[in-house]
C-alpha cells in the first residue's frame, strides 16, 4: 500500500477550510483530521501552504486536427503541462467526423490519449444528425461519455435546430448534458466573406467578424431549445455580457443549465489585436477576445453562480503554425494555450485580488466541473472516500510569469510578464 501523509496545511474544499493532516492510501483519501500520526510512505510538509483538490479542465484540445495541422500539444505533453499546474483531470473533445460513427470517434481520441498522463475524459462532438447517431448516444454513455457538444458556429458541424432538439430529446432521455459553442455561424460567415472581398485581412477584424451580440444571440437560441426540450445544458467559453445575461434569465426561469468562462476572457481583451502581427496572431481563438467592458460582469458572473466553470479551451498552436494567416486571419489555426496557467492565474487573479473567495475557486476549477459531469467525488474535492489528487499552493510568492517556466508545448504565452501572486509548489496525481 502506498502512502502519503499531508501535515499541517490549510485545506480548501467546497465545504471545507481548516489546517489539518490528510492520510491518501492508495490514490484514496482515509483520514483528514488534525495530528495525524500515522506512519506513511512518504510525508508532506504543507506548513503554510494550501492544499487544494487536483484541478479539473472540462475544456482542452489535444492533438486537435485543424486547419491542415494539430494543436501542438498532444495528450503526453499537455497533461504534464496541466499536472504543473495543478490539474489532474482533463475533459477533452472527440469529435464525429460526417458519416462516422460515434463509437469510431471515441475509439479514435481514447487510442491518441492513451499517452495522458493524468485522468482523460471525453465530450463527443455530435455533428452529424441521423437515427444512427441518435441511437449510438445511448450506447457512448453506457462508454462513460456524460455530455455530447454541439455546435451554433462552424459550417459542416453547426446543427440545424431539428437536429439540436433531436440531441436533446436523446441526452434527456438518456440522462446526458448538451453542451454548446454559441455564435450564429451564419451571420458571422457572412462577416468573414465581407471581409475578404474588401481585402482586410489583418488579425484585427477576426473580433470584428464575430461580435459579442453574435454570441450573445446563440446563447439566447440554444438555452431556449433546452428549454423547450427539458434538456440540462452547458454553454462553454462565455466571453460577454449578452451571454451572461441569457444564461442568467435561463436560470431565473429555473432551468437546469450550466456556463462556463476561461481565464483569458477575465484577463485579456481585444486591445491584444492592435498590434503587429507577430503579437495580434497570438491571441487568435473563437470566440475572440472581447473589449473591456465584459470582463466585470464576467467576474461577478464567476462570482455570484451564474457562470459555474472555469475551464481553458487549451488548443495551443504555436508562432510558426499562426504564420499561415500572416496575410489572412482566417488562415491562422483558431486557439490559445492555457491548461497550465489556469489554476495559478484564477488563484492570482481571483482570490488574491478579493474577487472570488478560496472556496468559489475551488467550485470554479475543481468541484463543480466534476460533479457536472459525473466525476464527483472521485475527482473535484478531498473527502474521506474520495481520490487523493491534490496541489499546494503558497500564498505568499510573488513571480512573474514566463513562457520559459512552463512545459506547455508552445512558444509563448498569453500571460507573459503578468505579476502573479501564489505559487504552485507541487501537484499530486494519483
Ligand atoms: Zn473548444
Amino acid at each position: 500500500m502506498a502512502t502519503q501523509l499531508i501535515k499541517n496545511g490549510r485545506l480548501i474544499t467546497e465545504s471545507r477550510d481548516e489546517i489539518c493532516d490528510v492520510l491518501i492510501t492508495d490514490g484514496i483519501v482515509k483520514k483528514i483530521s488534525s495530528k495525524l500520526t500515522d506512519t506513511a510512505d512518504q510525508i508532506i510538509d504543507a506548513t503554510g501552504l494550501y492544499i487544494f483538490p487536483g484541478g479539473v479542465d472540462a475544456h482542452t484540445h489535444m492533438e486537435l486536427p485543424a486547419m491542415g495541422t494539430f494543436s501542438s500539444d498532444d495528450f503526453k505533453s499537455g497533461t504534464l503541462a496541466a499536472i504543473a499546474g495543478g490539474t489532474t483531470t482533463i475533459i477533452d473533445f472527440a469529435n464525429q467526423s460526417r458519416g462516422e460513427s460515434l463509437h469510431v470517434t471515441l475509439d479514435k481520441w481514447l487510442e491518441k490519449s492513451k499517452k495522458a498522463e493524468c485522468a482523460t475524459h471525453f465530450h463527443v462532438s455530435v455533428t452529424d444528425v441521423n437515427e444512427r447517431t441518435l441511437q449510438e448516444m445511448q450506447e457512448i454513455k453506457l462508454r462513460g461519455v456524460n455530455s455530447f457538444k454541439t455546435f451554433l458556429a462552424y459550417k459542416g458541424m453547426r446543427l440545424t435546430d431539428e437536429h439540436m432538439s433531436a440531441v436533446m430529446q436523446k441526452a434527456t432521455s438518456i440522462g446526458a448534458l448538451v453542451t454548446a459553442h454559441c455564435e450564429m455561424g451564419e451571420e458571422v460567415e457572412k462577416n468573414v466573406a465581407d471581409f475578404i472581398a474588401a481585402d482586410r485581412l489583418e488579425p484585427a477584424c477576426h473580433p470584428l467578424t464575430r461580435p459579442a451580440r453574435l454570441e450573445g444571440e446563440a446563447t439566447e437560441h440554444f438555452l431556449a431549445l433546452a428549454h423547450k426540450n427539458s434538456c440540462p445544458s452547458y454553454v462553454v467559453h462565455m466571453t460577454c455580457k449578452e451571454s451572461v445575461d441569457a444564461l442568467r434569465s435561463a436560470k431565473g426561469r429555473g432551468q437546469k443549465c450550466y456556463g462556463e468562462t476561461c481565464p483569458q476572457y477575465l484577463i485579456l481583451d481585444d486591445s491584444a489585436y492592435q498590434q503587429e502581427f507577430d503579437q495580434a496572431c497570438k491571441y487568435i481563438l473563437s470566440p475572440p477576445l472581447r473589449a473591456k467592458h465584459n470582463q466585470n460582469p464576467l467576474w461577478d458572473a464567476i462570482a455570484d453562480g451564474t457562470i459555474d466553470v472555469v475551464a481553458t479551451d487549451h488548443c495551443p498552436f504555436t508562432l510558426e503554425q499562426r504564420e499561415k494567416g500572416r496575410d489572412n486571419f482566417t488562415k491562422i489555426p483558431n486557439g490559445i494555450p492555457g491548461v497550465q496557467e489556469r489554476m495559478i492565474l484564477m488563484y492570482s487573479e481571483g482570490v488574491a485580488k478579493g474577487r472570488i473567495s478560496l472556496q468559489r475557486y475551488v467550485e470554479l476549477c475543481c468541484t463543480n466541473p466534476a460533479k457536472i459531469f459525473g466525476l464527483y467525488p472521485q475527482k473535484g474535492t478531498l473527502e474521506v472516500g474520495s481520490g487523493g489528487d491534490f496541489f499546494l499552493l503558497d500564498p505568499n510568492k510573488h513571480w512573474k510569469l514566463a513562457n520559459e517556466q512552463l512545459q506547455q508545448n508552445v512558444d509563448y504565452s498569453c500571460y507573459e510578464g503578468l505579476q502573479i501572486q501564489g505559487q504552485i509548489v507541487g501537484c499530486w496525481n494519483q
